[in-house]
């Protein structure tokens, strides 16, 4: 038996005469730029976070860039980071001319660990951008708790924890949160698409200018913005997927469920999850001292997985400009070296997920 990490093709056969709908409603709409189609997904995604307002952009990294800039941050200005994450949480603040400050995580959750944070505060610090790394919430009070004695903003990275709660409240339903939609995202276009949710108009109002040109009225710009509008197609697109996602949320939770409760009965470290933590398990990752290995076996009994990430942000070629070498951030190296993610997918059937359980038992 096969069982792919993740199969995109499978959980979109479930919708496709709804998708196929979305997609025709808009090539024949003649409208193809922002319109309502964007405007209506804005209003479920920010009514889904619980947040004042949705801006739709053109992906991710966009929507922290501009939601950096909304903020306030500038050359000069020092944005903490987690030192494992996606390269995206760094090259946003890379792209305001800002230094990215990265943050050892906690062992246990992997999520950026505020006592980190505390210490890596300076006078040039001017945002704090936690990420809800593989679908669950980074400790949001401890960390809004820091940026409030200190004055300065939190940008949440929730790209990997659509409809993740905190302490019971949504993520990104207190503050500013930025979104992607990439496919392999738990809630994922057909191309690449953003967004930023927040409760604050003034940032609201920054970020739409930003996204089209800075420019609110047509060919009068107030700032000099940049082109990422979330395009009609995907907005149609997410607008059919959010009616499902807390469906194939729930399928998600049950997977990891079952693997948590086999992985745990057989002594193996499962994911560790807190008591105020409610994750959307985006990715299911497990550590092993000898994960190639262990991971070359796996791939021989038919099971797809994936590495997040191998190799961390401060060792990549694109960053050699800040110095950073081997050792300096030793948890995040230690763990790039151990982890290593199993198939989680809302099509996963019983009998894969079985596939899956008996394996990692035998081969670990
Ligand atoms: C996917 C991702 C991004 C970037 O999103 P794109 O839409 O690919 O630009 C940013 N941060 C994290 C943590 C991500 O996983």
């Amino acid at each position: 038996m096969k069982v792919p990490f993740l199969n995109l093709s499978a959980a979109c056969d479930e919708l496709r005469e709804n998708l196929d709908g979305a997609v025709l409603r808009v090539l024949h709409s003649g409208g193809f730029i922002l319109g309502p189609e964007v405007e209506d997904f804005e209003t479920s995604f920010a009514r889904y976070v619980g947040a004042e307002a949705c801006v739709g952009l053109g992906n991710g990294l966009d929507a922290l860039r501009l939601g950096l800039m909304a903020l306030g941050v500038t050359p000069g200005d020092e944005v903490i980071v987690p030192a494992n994450t996606f390269i995206a949480t760094w090259l946003a603040v890379s792209q305001c001319g800002a230094t990215p400050v990265p943050v050892e995580p906690l062992e246990a959750t992997y999520n950026i660990d505020p006592d980190g944070v505390q210490n890596a505060i300076t006078s040039r610090t001017k945002a704090i951008v936690p990420v809800h790394l593989y679908g669950q919430p980074a400790d949001l009070d401890a960390l809004q708790a820091i940026a409030d004695a200190h004055g300065i903003s939190l940008l949440e990275d929730a790209a990997q924890a659509h409809g993740a709660r905190y302490r019971a409240r949504p993520v990104g339903s207190t503050g500013t949160a930025t979104w992607s939609f990439y496919p392999t995202k738990n809630l994922g276009a057909i191309g690449d698409a953003g967004a930023l949710t927040t409760s604050d108009p003034a940032v609201e109002n920054r970020v739409r200018l930003l996204r089209n040109y800075g420019s609110e009225e047509k060919y009068h710009h107030e700032t000099q913005g940049v082109n990422s509008r979330l395009d009609p197609v995907q907005a149609a697109v997410l607008s059919t997927k959010l009616r499902v996602l807390d469906d194939w949320t729930n399928r998600r939770l049950a997977i990891a469920d079952r693997y948590t409760r086999a992985f745990m009965e057989a002594g193996l470290a499962a994911p560790f999850v807190p008591d105020w933590a409610e994750p959307v398990w985006h990715l299911y990752v497990l550590r092993h001292p000898e994960r190639d290995q262990f991971r070359a076996r796996l791939a021989k009994a038919g099971i797809g997985t994936v590495i997040h990430y191998p190799i961390p942000p401060h060792l990549q070629n694109a960053y050699s400009d800040l110095r950073f070498a081997t050792g300096d951030f030793p948890l995040t190296e230690r763990l790039a070296g151990e982890i290593i993610s199993l198939p989680m997918c809302p099509a996963q059937t019983e009998a894969q997920t079985d596939h899956v359980i008996e394996s990692v038992l035998r081969l670990a």
